[in-house]
């Protein structure tokens, strides 16, 4: 069992804590919301008044925050993760965030004395809440043999896929099938509305068929009754598809599809849903067709 400095209490960092607690592993949470260090504490893991305290004895770090400028500053700051936590120790960042600065980090980190994993997940809020997150690993092979307990308490599958800043090039693929899917079913709803078809019905036979998917397993009952609560935020998807068009840029690949569900999903920001569930592309579609 470790001792472990968590960073970031958020819709996903919340539940993940509380896993590692219930595992056994001696948690010290901190996070800029206050409520999410009373529920850790009430778990059984202890609360942090700032970055140097939750890592002070820490074995592994965990951060777990929304973009790169919060992982940047959190780590590589002067009040941050490789100013304060014991040389040795190994930062785990679940966080999505662009590769390069994955890779910044671990240089970072190696010229620092620690040991970095990239890990984004996925598996979204009821992922994070069961525990059966899938996770994907860029770094070294014993790095990400000594975090399995870890992925073990918060996930599923986990599984290498290569060196530092791999991991969230295997993220911004699964944020392109995401969105891709959430727009499809999106549109799926309204064709069968628009011609008097009863959606969830449908959508029913969808999920037992050829275009089932944990999507439609999950989310089908909430879209058809447009209850857009998140979740995964739409201003966080809009920054994976940023993530997903420098990705595409730099490999000097195209991605047509891809392109256009980026513009949906920013159409969903420009039209105020920025707070709202990624499913609520649905809305999105809906505007398009003056519904
Ligand atoms: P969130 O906004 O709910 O949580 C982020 C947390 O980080 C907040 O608790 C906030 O207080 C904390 N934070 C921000 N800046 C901080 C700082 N400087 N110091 C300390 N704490 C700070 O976001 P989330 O939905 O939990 O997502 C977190 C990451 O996981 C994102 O990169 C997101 O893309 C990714 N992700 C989210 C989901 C999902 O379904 N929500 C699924 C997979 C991956």
């Amino acid at each position: 069992m470790s001792k472990i400095g968590f960073i970031g209490l958020g819709i996903m960092g919340s539940p993940m804590a509380g896993h590692l607690v219930r595992a056994g592993h001696e948690v010290t949470g901190f996070t800029l919301n206050a409520e999410a260090l009373d529920k850790l504490e009430a778990e059984g893991g202890r609360r942090a008044g700032d970055i140097a305290a939750a890592v002070a004895d820490a074995e592994i770090v965990i951060t777990m925050l929304p973009n790169h400028p919060q992982v940047e500053e959190v780590v590589l700051g002067a009040e941050g993760v490789f100013a304060h936590a014991p040389k040795g120790a190994l930062l785990i960042d679940f966080s999505t965030i662009r590769p390069e600065s994955s890779l910044a980090v671990a240089e970072a980190g190696a010229q620092a004395g620690f040991r970095v994993l990239d890990a984004p997940v996925s598996g979204g809020q009821a992922g994070a809440e069961q525990g059966v997150l899938s996770i994907m690993v860029g770094g070294t092979e014993s790095d990400f043999a000594a975090a399995a307990p870890i992925f073990e308490a918060v996930g599923k599958t986990w599984i290498h896929v290569g060196e530092h800043g791999a991991g969230q090039i295997v993220k911004a693929a699964n944020q392109l099938v995401v969105g891709g899917t959430y727009a499809l079913v999106a549109e799926a709803i309204l064709l069968m509305e628009a011609l008097g078809v009863d959606a969830g019905k449908g959508l029913d036979v969808l999920a037992g068929g050829l275009a089932g998917s944990r999507i439609l397993e999950l989310k089908r009952a909430s879209m058809v009754a447009r209850e857009f609560a998140p979740g995964f935020r739409i201003d966080l998807h809009h920054k994976d598809m940023g993530i997903v068009a420098d990705a595409a840029r730099q490999a000097d690949i195209a991605l047509p599809t891809g392109a256009l569900v980026g513009s949906l999903i920013a159409a969903g920001r420009a039209q105020g849903y920025g707070s709202l569930d990624h499913s609520a592309l649905l809305k999105v579609v809906e505007n398009l067709n003056g519904r």
